[in-house]
């Protein structure tokens, strides 16, 4: 797979030698979790993927040299079966995911690290990264904290329906690529679908809403495709993800700098 990831920030690059001597206390260890699954006819499966890294090697391209921030290679199998029907799809269990976050965090936490971020780019796995952040801050004592996509960057051109419903390989998804990847695109095969749209006042909502309901792709969109890529440009996609790699630089500095006040 294509990385992003500056090697000098590449945790898996470095040998056991090197990781004994950083400072522990203060080191910042990202992983990354996003899927392999369906994005449509036009879009690669290991869309997610590659979008995490695109925008985890930018933002960490921004970081100034000296603060330890290392990338620890990715989680690319994720809890997908929202896209489960679709060849290509490569699922793990909720179980497995969160098993494989769990030991992932012992082994960190075993090495002597502190701090551990999860950053996620995948929307199925989103409630079980939270989870899990919350059991590795308990379990294993580790300072963890969880940040999602584009860490609440604001895409300046993006369409309000489009920004609320462009779920799966939808404009900004394929911005992205058409930006670092446009060898995988295929401009020709692109579908439009949405499962909602914001001038309906509906009660039920997809996600994020007071009531939900649960769906699966399959019930939606034939083409697999949650939103309208036809709009997407490479000069877009690479606004889009500057913006983005700033914003998360800007978080994981927080991250690095986050203290707990509170002392029993
Ligand atoms: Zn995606």
């Amino acid at each position: 797979m294509k990385t992003w990831i500056p090697d000098a920030r590449n945790f898996a690059y470095l040998n056991w030698k090197q990781v004994e001597a950083l400072p522990k206390e203060s080191t910042l260890l990202v992983l990354p979790t996003a899927a392999i699954e369906q994005h449509g006819p036009h879009m690669p499966l290991a869309t997610d993927t590659l979008i995490n890294n695109v925008l985890l090697g930018r933002a960490l391209q921004l970081l100034p040299d000296e603060m330890p921030v290392y990338a620890l290679p990715p989680i690319c199998y994720g809890k997908s079966n929202e896209h489960i029907g679709f060849p290509g799809t490569l699922s793990v269990s909720s179980a497995t995911f969160m098993a494989v976050l769990r030991d992932i965090g012992a082994s960190v936490a075993a090495a002597g690290f502190r701090k551990l971020v999860l950053y996620n780019t995948h929307g199925g796995n989103a409630s079980l990264v939270d989870v899990m952040a919350r059991d590795l801050r308990a379990e294993f004592g580790l300072r963890t904290f969880s940040m999602f996509g584009s860490a609440g960057a604001v895409f300046e051109g993006l369409n309000p329906q489009e920004r609320k419903y462009g779920f799966h390989a939808g404009e900004l998804e394929t911005a992205f690529l058409l930006a670092t990847t446009p060898e995988l695109i295929d401009t020709k095969a692109y579908t439009v679908n949405y499962i909602a749209r914001i001038e309906d006042d509906t009660l039920l909502q997809p996600e994020n809403g007071a009531a939900n309901f649960a769906w699966l792709t399959r019930d939606i969109a034939e083409s697999g495709v949650l939103g309208d890529p036809r709009p997407a440009t490479a000069e877009n996609g690479e606004r889009w993800i500057a913006s983005a790699a700033k914003q998360i630089a800007a978080a994981l500095e927080a991250m690095f700098r986050y203290e707990n006040n509170y002392k029993p």
